[in-house]
Formats: structure tokens, C-alpha cells, sequence
């Protein structure tokens, strides 16, 4: 890679490709964006880094109030970490001492099949067995419970019993159940699954039913990307804790932040502890804190609404034209999200040239062939990555 450009990726020798990945759905408003380079250097020249114990800052003062503002009520008090995985261990660690700090230390988590947390231990726990490859850990990883996920689609009928492996669970284990955590309305990396928003609206529910907080991990899904600013406003809740990451810099660099309901919050900081315990070096970290800051900006303006419709409703015409293909099982899409997935899994070393050849990048796992390009793509580029994607797949899958 030599450069990166509004929708453009350059590869060393030039070849520039449309990118259809927003680099791990980071970079939203996509790359070398004037008002993200502003941020970035005006805070260089000014304060690169400074311890956060004992000491703040006005860019993540400033960044903390923006979240609060942004994400679902009753979501008041923020703690700026340094990845997504960081903020799912913050989120874990939340729930435990909050129930610590109560008096009743419950010591397990609720979370689904299909779902992704990250890659370090406790992250990894609460994902999907299968998927994360839990064997390689076993005897590392502590062992928690995974219900069935949802099998109600996004925009189709709701089927009550898509509950039932959940209410089993709760009824028997909440006792020892600190926490659930899920990826509300669309399950990313463990199978890119777009489920019934009324599923995330019931987990509510339960939880408050069976005394277990509810963490929504949004690192994937925040800022706009299902259509809505969270995929939680698609159920209309608000959880206990929240976790969110990725596009919050505009993909700039590596910044992530829990929220939590002043009640977890205060609940935490109110035991033998007396505060929360965790204090990564690098925390709010001016310059992460200022591009966030441009970037919470640029969404406030409020076009990543239009695009991410307009976005919508390409995928909308073009991707049924992919459900004609003989390899292809299943196409589905919600908000700047894309999905095809295929019978057979892709052979990646040689579909990957092949997106190259075409001049796009889009990198596929397994058998799911997904698109969420940067909120910015026009029309023309879009309706060109997704023909080189079709004849990617067609060509790829005539020469088995
Ligand atoms: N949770 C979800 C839903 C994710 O999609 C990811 C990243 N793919 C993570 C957590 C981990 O984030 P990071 O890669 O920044 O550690």
C-alpha cells in the first residue's frame, strides 16, 4: 500500500482500488479527509500524548460529552480505551465489579452463537466457540454460556420462539449471570447475520426481568452504518453498557470507548475498589481523541444519513442480481452493509488477485463475501464495485 484517498486505495505500484471494506468498517468518511488531517495535525502541534490518571484534557473532555449526546439514553459516563477488544474487556470487567461492588459477585456471561467480541481472552470468551477457534485456548479461556442466535431476519416476521434457548438459560444460570453481551441487529465477524431488531428488544427486557446488565458491543455497527446512528435505535433500547470503536476515529487510528448508565457507573465506583480498575497507558489519547472529535462532527452535519440510504438502496437493486448466481445461497443487506454469501467457501489467495484485477478491494471469509464501503462512495463507484464483485464470484465459481 502506498496511499489512501476519499474511496481509493493505491497499492505500491500504483494500481488504485475502490474500497469496499472501509477498512474493517473504520473508515466511514473515507481516506486523507481534510477536516480528519486538520484535527490530527492542529492537536500534534499542539499535545500528541499525556498520561489520563490525575490528569485531563479539553479533546477528550470535549469527546466524552459528544458521546454522551450521541448514543441512546441513560448512557452517561465514558471510559476511553484503546481498541474494540479493549472496550469488550472494560465492558466484562464493568459488569463484574459492578456486581462486586453490590455485594452478590455473579461471575458468568450471556452472549450468542455467531457472535465476535475480539480477539484477546475475555473478548474471545464470549465469542463464538466455533468460529474464534476456542480449542486452540482451551484451558486458558473461561467458559461462559452461548444461547442460540436469532433466526428471525431483519425486515421479515418476528418468530417468539427465536427466545426460547435465551429465557432457558436466564431461568436456570442468571443467578451467576453478570452480564449479556451481544452485537445488537447484525452479527459481524461470526457470519455477518441480520437478525430481528424485536430480538434485541425483548433481551432487554429479560434482563431487567432477571437482575443482568445488558452490554451492547456497537464497535462494529456504530455511527451510521445500519441506517441508524446505533443498531440499537433500531429496537429503540438503550443498554446498560455500551461499547464502541472502529469508525469513532473515521479509521484514523486505534481509539474505543465503554459507556455506562450512571447507576453501573456509580454502582462500580462504589465499592472497596472505589473506582474502576483498569488504566491503559495510552488512554484518551490527545490525537485519537481529536480526529474522533472531527469525525463525531462530520456525522453531526448529518450526510452519512443520506449516504448510507442512498448506499441502502443500490445494494437494494443490484444485490438480487447476485441471488441468480449458481454459487450464491443467500444475499442480504441492511443500511451500508452488503452480504453475499455462497454454497461453496471462496479460494482466497485467488479471489483476492481477482478483486485486484478488477480495481476493487474487497476481502472475504469463508463463504461470505460482504461490502460496507466508506459512507462517501458515489453511485458510479458503487454500481462499479459491486459488477467487478458479480464477476469476480461468477468467474471464480465457473472454474472449480
Ligand atoms: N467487537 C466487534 C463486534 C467487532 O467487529 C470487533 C472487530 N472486528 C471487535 C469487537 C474488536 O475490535 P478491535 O479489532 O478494534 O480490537
Amino acid at each position: 500500500m502506498k496511499a489512501a484517498d476519499g474511496v481509493y486505495i493505491e497499492l505500491e505500484d500504483g494500481t488504485r482500488l475502490i474500497d469496499g471494506m472501509s477498512s474493517w468498517w473504520s473508515a466511514i468518511h473515507g481516506y486523507n479527509h481534510p477536516v480528519l488531517n486538520n484535527a490530527v495535525q492542529e492537536q500534534l502541534s499542539n499535545m500528541s500524548h499525556v498520561m489520563f490518571g490525575g490528569l485531563t484534557h479539553q479533546p477528550a473532555v470535549e469527546l466524552c460529552k459528544k458521546l454522551v449526546a450521541l448514543t441512546p439514553d441513560g448512557l452517561e459516563k465514558v471510559f476511553l480505551c484503546d481498541s474494540g477488544s479493549v472496550s469488550v474487556e472494560v465492558a466484562l470487567k464493568m459488569a463484574l465489579q459492578y456486581w462486586y461492588a453490590k455485594g452478590s459477585p455473579k461471575s458468568k456471561f450471556l452472549t450468542l452463537r455467531h457472535g465476535y467480541h475480539g480477539d484477546t481472552f475475555a473478548a474471545m470468551s464470549v465469542t463464538d466457540p466455533d468460529n474464534s477457534m476456542h480449542k486452540l485456548y482451551k484451558g486458558f479461556l473461561p467458559e461462559h454460556m452461548f444461547a442460540e442466535s436469532p433466526s428471525s431476519r431483519f425486515g421479515e416476521s418476528w418468530n417468539p420462539s427465536d427466545l426460547d434457548s435465551v429465557i432457558g438459560l436466564l431461568e436456570q444460570h442468571h443467578r451467576d449471570i453478570a452480564a449479556f453481551i451481544l452485537e445488537p441487529v447484525v452479527q459481524g465477524a461470526g457470519g455477518m447475520r441480520l437478525y430481528h431488531p424485536e430480538f434485541v428488544r425483548q433481551v432487554r427486557i429479560l434482563c431487567d426481568r432477571y437482575d443482568v446488565l445488558l452490554i451492547a458491543d456497537e464497535i462494529a455497527t456504530g455511527f451510521g452504518r445500519t441506517g441508524k446512528l446505533f443498531a440499537c435505535n433500531h429496537a429503540g433500547i438503550s443498554p446498560d453498557i455500551l461499547c464502541v470503536g472502529k469508525a469513532l476515529t473515521g479509521g484514523y487510528m486505534t481509539l474505543a470507548a465503554t459507556l455506562a448508565t450512571k447507576h453501573v457507573a456509580d454502582t462500580v465506583c462504589s465499592g472497596e475498589a472505589g473506582c474502576f480498575m483498569h488504566g491503559p497507558t495510552f488512554m484518551g489519547n490527545p490525537l485519537a481523541c481529536s480526529v474522533a472529535n472531527a469525525s463525531l462532527g462530520l456525522i453531526k452535519q448529518g450526510d452519512w444519513k443520506t449516504d448510507v440510504t442512498r448506499i441502502e438502496t443500490k445494494f437494494a437493486e443490484m444485490l438480487p442480481e447476485f441471488a441468480k448466481l449458481d454459487c450464491v445461497a443467500d444475499v442480504r443487506f441492511l443500511g451500508a452493509i452488503g452480504v453475499i454469501e455462497t454454497h461453496e467457501p471462496v479460494r482466497m489467495s485467488e479471489i483476492q488477485q481477482a478483486f485486484v484485477n478488477e480495481g476493487v478491494w474487497v476481502r472475504p471469509f469463508g463463504r461470505l463475501v460482504y461490502i460496507m464501503p466508506p459512507y462517501i462512495i458515489t453511485d458510479e463507484q458503487l454500481t462499479n464495485l459491486l459488477m467487478s464483485t458479480h464477476k469476480v464470484l461468477r468467474e471464480h465459481f465457473s472454474q472449480q
